[in-house]
């Protein structure tokens, strides 16, 4: 196979700098960390550690710009957003390259990641001149009541490193559409992609201060105060459940809005009377997207008794025709993990599962594979007690148990502290719909292992999260109501 020659242009043109108030600079203490490609282990390049001090700053600048971003007028905020899509579009090519080098999913997927922030950009342009308030007469006759929207203020949003673009774009579209300005903090591992769409915001004609921009290993350090400050009014998370509860309660100490999008524990029901094609096809996307690296990515296939056979077999047919490498390499259908530490849990998972039990259908030992790669694998008799089933996986691993109850399965889908998505393979309609109803979950894939769309409202219930991005209430997040009592004229 031959490597695709570096696009050296993406990173010799690309920030390696805090981006604050306009200016790229370095930390006040000077600090750089490196970024690994976690295909090789090569250092990609070399970053400014954004410092508490440097935080301040960003605050600052975010609060001193607030007041002028939310004045402009939402066709000016569109435009730029707009920009910034076709942009984006236009370098899709080396923006994928950059994914697939700090990230290491295959150039396929980050293709479709690059399409896909594009289109968070695209439909909050058009979004961003929808902003409506509301008009009633008071019903006891003294007057009007009008409603406004407003922007909520400076938003700090935190993003991890499985789509290093996207979760970006699903919170910096809506926030700027809204009128909001940003201090914006992305996952260590994976930054460089936030930094080039900073730079495309500010080339599409962003004003100095309303995206500030801090890449940092001491997150902690950083975000607490912020979190306090008070001048923070809006806090966007997506990340795990750990720490979202921990944002949470700082960000209560100044009572900052939020939202979350957390962890997941999604599970893959396949009844006897589902299209096996489909249910097959299905589950390699819910499973195999990103590696299985996605919060909306299959954790547990409960696979009913009588199909069972069968469906692992073509599961397996499928998955075993995935090759694992290097995700620039031509063919590549499944790239490395993001470290050491998420291979380990992967494979202490699966060696737990095979303890107690579990039988290997496919995969399940990664020692004839470079660096963090895992093979795609599948297990069955898979027992309940498999930490798997009540642990997010986060790599290309698929526990199949089997059921035969409708309600049985419904009971053990919802076990869990996690309700982000379902899947229901099934063509009977009935059934569908009162599986729909029944799972505890705030997205549902029905004949489909694929749920994110711009246009739909993304996000989970219990301890997967609170809030929905994209869709119409994505711009929601970042806007008040503001109600407005106007008296009734002077008989
Ligand atoms: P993570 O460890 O929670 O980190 C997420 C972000 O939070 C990173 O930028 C991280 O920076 C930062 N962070 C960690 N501790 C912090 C603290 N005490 N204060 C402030 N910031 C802090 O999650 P991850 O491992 O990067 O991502 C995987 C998780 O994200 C999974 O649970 C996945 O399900 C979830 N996810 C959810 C969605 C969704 O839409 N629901 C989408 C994608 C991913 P550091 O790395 O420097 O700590």
């Amino acid at each position: 196979m031959t490597l695709t020659p570096p696009l050296p242009p993406v990173l010799s043109t690309l920030p390696t700098g805090l981006l604050v108030d306009g200016e790229w600079r370095d930390a006040t203490d000077g600090g750089r960390f490196d970024v690994i490609d976690p295909a090789n282990g090569r250092v990609l390049s070399s970053i400014a550690d954004a410092t508490p001090d440097d935080a301040q700053a960003a605050l600052d600048a975010a609060a001193a710009a607030q007041r002028s971003w939310a004045g402009t007028t939402s066709y000016s905020r569109a435009d730029i957003l707009r920009r910034v899509y076709e942009v984006l579009l236009e370098r899709r090519e080396e923006l994928a390259w950059l994914i697939t080098r700090e990230m290491g999913k295959p150039l396929a997927d980050a293709r479709g990641e690059v399409q896909y922030a594009a289109n968070f950009f695209r439909w909050f342009a058009e979004e961003a001149v929808r902003i409506r308030g509301t008009h009633a007469v008071a019903p006891d006759g003294r007057g009007q009541i009008l409603t406004v929207r407003e922007p909520v203020g400076p938003c700090l949003l935190i993003t991890p490193w499985n789509f290093p673009l996207a979760m970006g774009a699903r919170k910096i579209g809506p926030a700027l559409a809204a009128g909001c300005t940003i201090v914006f903090k992305p996952a260590p591992q994976t930054p460089l992609s936030t930094l080039a769409l900073a730079q495309i915001l500010q080339e599409a004609g962003l004003p100095d201060g309303v995206l500030n921009v801090l890449p940092t290993t001491r997150a902690a350090e950083l975000v607490e105060p912020l979190l306090r400050s008070g001048v923070i009014r809006k806090l966007s998370f997506t990340g795990s459940t750990h720490v979202g509860k921990i944002l949470l309660e700082q960000a209560a100490s100044a009572v900052v809005r939020t939202s979350m999008e957390l962890g997941g524990n999604a599970p893959f029901i396949v009844f006897d009377d589902a299209d096996l094609d489909i249910a097959v096809e299905a589950a390699v996307a819910a499973k195999m997207r990103n590696m299985g690296e996605a919060c909306t990515a299959t954790n547990r296939l409960y696979v009913h008794e009588g199909i069972a056979a069968e469906f692992t077999r073509r599961f397996a047919a499928r998955l075993a025709d995935m090759p694992a490498g290097d995700g620039e390499e031509e063919g590549i259908l499944v790239g490395p993990l993001i470290d050491a530490p998420s291979l380990a849990k992967v494979e202490r998972l699966v060696a737990d599962a095979i303890a107690k039990g579990a039988r290997v259908a496919l995969g399940g030992n990664a020692d004839d594979l470079a660096g963090y790669l895992y093979p795609p694998t599948i297990l069955t008799h898979v027992p309940v007690d498999a930490d798997l089933l009540t642990t997010e996986i986060f790599g290309p691993v698929a526990p199949i148990v089997t059921f035969v109850d409708e309600n049985d399965v419904v009971t053990r889908a919802n076990a869990t502290e996690w309700g982000l998505v379902g899947y229901i393979m099934t063509r009977d309609l009935d059934r569908a719909q009162r599986m729909a109803g029944a799972l505890d979950v705030g997205m549902v894939g029905l004949n489909t292992g694929i749920v994110s769309d711009v246009a739909a409202p993304f996000g989970g219930v219990k301890e997967s999260g609170l809030g929905r991005e994209g869709g119409h209430l994505g711009i929601d997040e970042f806007l008040n109501h503001k109600y407005i009592s106007v008296a009734a004229p002077k008989a």
